[in-house]
């Protein structure tokens, strides 16, 4: 099902894509969809256990009323030695056709290179897994606190991180350097972090 503000498409099934929790707070007395109800306002899609857009830094001050790029994400590296094995991970499918172009097709199912099946279950990958990585995605308010939520790129499994996990992954963030910018601008990885 889809949710609304007026005639703009704003998520679907309680993940809110388009609008951050604060742009959700900033119209909270607005009627949502008048098509619908003349009832539902803004104010109720603030619930525990609703998703919202991350507070990307490059999108302050930007308008939520213009189309957003919904799958939006900021890739980074794992810190050195950290591991995601606790995620509750998915699987990664190889189709026989795409790998040897055969008229038969089989769906080859493996654990996810992040995962500690893929470890434990003796697995190869190339070398030099420069690509460990998570994606900073959005936000769920649980437990009444808003908090991030990661997601691995490899298998799409979305997950929490608090204590010192998060910490590190905050912590490699600041130490990023002035030629880890990549354009952006000064302090870029310092606000991301405070926003964890
Ligand atoms: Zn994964």
């Amino acid at each position: 099902m889809g949710e609304y503000y007026r005639d703009l498409k704003i998520g679907c099934c309680e993940t809110i894509k388009q609008m951050r929790e604060e742009e959700i707070i900033s119209v909270k007395d607005q009627v949502a969809d008048p098509k619908i109800s003349p009832f539902y306002v803004m104010g109720d899609y603030l619930a525990e256990g609703m998703w919202y857009r991350f507070p990307f830094p490059e999108e302050d001050g930007t308008n939520w009323r213009v189309e957003r790029d919904w799958e939006k994400h900021i890739e980074i590296p794992l810190p050195e030695g950290f591991d995601i094995y606790d995620v509750k991970h998915g699987t990664m499918t190889f189709s026989t056709a795409s790998i040897h172009g055969t008229s038969g097709n089989t769906n080859i199912f493996i654990p996810c290179i992040q995962s500690k099946e893929f470890k434990e279950g003796g697995l190869k990958h190339s070398q030099g897994l420069s690509n460990k990585c998570i994606w900073i995605y959005m936000k769920i308010r649980r437990d009444g606190i808003l908090q991030t939520v990661f997601k691995c790129p490899y298998c799409g499994a979305c997950f929490r991180m608090d204590g010192s996990d998060l910490q590190k992954i905050k912590d490699s963030l600041y130490a990023r350097t002035d030629a880890e910018y990549y354009g952006r601008e000064k302090d870029y990885w310092k606000k991301v972090a405070d926003r964890l």
